[in-house]
């Protein structure tokens, strides 16, 4: 399936803890753009851009990625958010997937015909980085009306109990450290500990990344931005469950 990043709007304002080094407001800043202003961008209308045959730009089938240069629920962005939901509608030959902070947005952001379980064709993962974030997010997410729920722990700053959230709803969880000079330590104990949660509920697991600032063994390592994937991908602990979605297959 062919993978696409669609950014209708950039930029966003800090949230939570996992915000301080956000990789939006690092790259802006290094083009010195100001990331706190959110704006739409010239791609608003990507998804339905066509070439000169007709097609759409955007093929059948593909995964977008959608807004990750900012929130898709980000306050600045009510007034463009009908017009995003509409165009996904129109594409339901596409996958549509994006992480949020702000799922106790989502109810007031939704369009009248969400219906029970959403858009089949539009996936939402809810992200919490700390235990803090996990006990006020993750009880709104999974009352959210949604047929496909994913947990993103990233970046990962300290244990989280997840047990009591990985219900048969939750596909699966993504455990990630943090990028960046000024990343903060990721655990490889609590990395195995999400994972270990996931096993005994039988729930998907992905260790996407170590962040540039690993501990293992109680030993810290500072890991090279090009192969914070690589080195997750060689510990070999992400976990496939055998979880039948109960309202649809798994997107993810
Ligand atoms: S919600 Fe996401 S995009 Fe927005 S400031 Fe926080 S980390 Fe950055």
């Amino acid at each position: 399936m062919k993978s696409i990043i669609w950014n209708p709007w950039h930029g966003c304002h800090k949230l939570s803890a996992g915000c301080a080094h956000c990789y939006v407001y690092r790259r802006d800043a290094s083009c010195s753009r100001n990331a706190n202003v959110v704006a739409k961008t010239r791609d608003f209308y990507l998804p339905m851009r066509r070439d000169r045959s007709g097609a759409y730009k955007i093929p059948q089938g593909s995964e977008v990625d959608t807004c990750f240069t900012s929130d898709f629920f980000v306050e600045d962005a009510d007034p463009w958010r009908a017009e995003a939901w509409e165009m996904m509608k129109i594409r339901s030959d596409l996958s549509f997937f994006f992480i949020t902070k702000r799922i106790d947005r989502m109810e007031s952001c939704l369009p009248p015909d969400w219906g029970e379980f959403g858009y089949p064709n539009v996936s939402i993962a809810c992200t919490v980085e700390n235990q803090a974030m996990a006990d006020y997010r993750l009880p709104i997410y999974l009352k959210a009306p949604l047929r496909y729920r994913s947990i993103v722990c990233s970046p990962l700053l300290e244990r989280i109990d997840l047990k009591k959230y990985l219900v048969p709803d939750v596909t699966n969880v993504t455990a990630a450290g943090e990028s960046g000079s000024m990343a903060r330590v990721c655990d490889y104990d609590w990395v195995l500990d999400l994972r270990r949660q996931c096993i005994e509920t039988n729930t998907s697991f992905y260790f996407m990344q170590t962040g540039a600032l690993f501990r293992k063994d109680g030993k810290l390592y500072r890991i090279e931005r090009k192969i914070q994937h690589s080195q997750a991908r060689k510990a070999k602990i992400n976990f496939i469950a055998k979880k039948p979605c109960s309202k649809g297959d798994n997107l993810l």
